[in-house]
This record gives structure tokens, sequence and C-alpha cells, in this order.
């Protein structure tokens, strides 16, 4: 519940992870979303569940501050994010969350220890604290024995496993997460699942998953459902 103060404007509470009050977005003139209000406490782990074009990566870019809203209110980890400079999202975004894709968006090049070892390197992470740091998280998700293996050379839930990883490495206390099994088969999708959980679990991540997979909500604390660029139910 917000607060008023005596002015009647309403502030977030500070626990809210995710307040957005009334948040509207277009393409040109084709509505995207249609008006959200949606809370998410710390720690909370919910699913966001509809059919394909109802809003659901839509929602997530504007979470994540790289689509503006056209209306509404939106605070995230504390920051009214139509009041921040692109450069101070971007930060923002840098910091304090992670985002795992469909298709992990692993850099094909690199080896899968290379990938984990980026976003504590981008905030100018000392070598010897990156090391063990992304050991460890290798280890955790089961990638030790292929961690020297170029991104686009291990199997789909081998990269799925890697994104997560890069998505956690620096902790983020939020994490968006974008049909992030989509694109695999039921048992490798599972196996994803499950690490992303444990981990996020473990770190205390608060939690966003899109999907239009039953299987993947199952995981989750609270289901959200949207239809037509507005939450339902
Ligand atoms: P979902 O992720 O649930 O499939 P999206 O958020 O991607 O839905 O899309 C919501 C609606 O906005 C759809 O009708 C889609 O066609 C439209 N849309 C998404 N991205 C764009 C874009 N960049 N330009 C124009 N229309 C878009
Ligand atoms: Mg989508």
């Amino acid at each position: 519940m917000d607060e008023t103060d005596g002015s009647g404007v309403s502030r977030p509470e500070a626990s809210h992870v995710v307040d957005l009050h009334s948040v509207r977005v277009a393409y040109g003139e084709e509505p995207a979303l249609r008006g959200i209000d949606l809370q998410i406490t710390a720690g909370e782990q919910i699913a966001v569940m509809g059919p394909s074009g109802c809003g659901k990566s839509t929602l997530l870019h504007v979470l994540a501050g790289v689509l503006e809203a056209d209306d509404g209110t939106l605070c995230v980890l504390g920051e009214d994010l139509g009041a921040l400079r692109e450069k101070d999202r971007a930060q923002l975004r840098l910091a304090r969350m992670g985002m795992v894709f469909q298709f992990g968006d692993l850099i094909g090049e690199l080896t899968l220890r290379e990938n984990l070892a980026l976003p504590l390197q981008l905030l100018g992470g000392k070598p010897a604290r990156i090391g063990p740091e992304v050991e460890s998280m290798l280890d955790r998700l089961d990638l030790g024995d292929v961690a020297d293996r170029r991104a686009a050379q291990v199997s789909g839930g081998q990269a799925q496993r890697a994104a997560v990883g890069r998505a956690l490495i620096h902790q983020p206390a939020l994490l968006l997460a974008d049909e992030p099994t989509g694109a695999l088969d039921t048992v490798a999708a599972d196996t994803v699942m499950e690490a992303l959980m444990d981990t996020v679990t473990e770190q205390g991540t608060t939690l966003v998953v899109v999907t239009h997979d039953n299987r993947v909500a199952a995981h989750l604390d609270r289901l959200v459902s949207m239809r037509d660029g507005e939450l339902v139910g």
C-alpha cells in the first residue's frame, strides 16, 4: 500500500523493488501497455504470463529502463526511472540489474568463463577478485567442464545457464528474464530454471520472469497474467 503525505501525493514504499502506476507505452499509434499497476517487494519471484503480443517484453524493457513510458509513474530499485538521465539509467542497469533473454545473447567469440567475467570487468572489479567469483559461479551452474569453450560451441542449455550466470555474477538486486527457456527442450529448460531459481534464492534477488510456459511459471512464487497490454486477475 502506498502512503500518502499531507499533499495527497503517493510515495512508493521503500520495500518495493518495482512500483508502477498507470504505465502506458505505445509504438506509434499502437498501444502496447494500457495502464499497468504493479508492485513487487524485495525478494519476490514473479512470473508474468500471457499470449504472444500481449506486451510482456515491452513491460520488461520498461522495467529495465531501455524503453521510456509515455505516461504513468515507474519506480524501480528506489529510482524514479522517468526522472533519470539515460546515462544514469544505464548505470543502474549495469550495477543493480541482470537480464536474461531467450537466446542468451552471450558473446559467441568469447569462452563461457570470459562471458561470465564481463559484467565484473565492466564494473571495474579487480582481476584477483573476479577470477574466484567466476569459478564459483561456473561450479554452481555445473559449467566447469565447458568453461573454456566458446559460447557459440556449447549446447543451448549450457549457453542459457551461462547467460543466467552472467546475469547474476554481480549479485544484482533485480533479475529480469524474457522467455529464458523459450528456445530449449523440456529437459534443458528444467535444468536452466533450477539453476536460475537456486542462484536467485541464495542471493535474495527479486525476480521477474516473462513466459508463456506453465512449466516455467510453476517455479515462481506469484503469477501475474497479462492480456492485450493490461494485467488481469
Ligand atoms: P510479447 O512479449 O508479449 O509477445 P511485445 O511486448 O513484444 O509482446 O509486443 C506487444 C505489442 O507491441 C505487439 O502487438 C507487438 O507487435 C508490438 N510491438 C512490439 N515491439 C514493437 C516495436 N518495436 N515496434 C512496433 N510495435 C511493436
Ligand atoms: Mg516477448
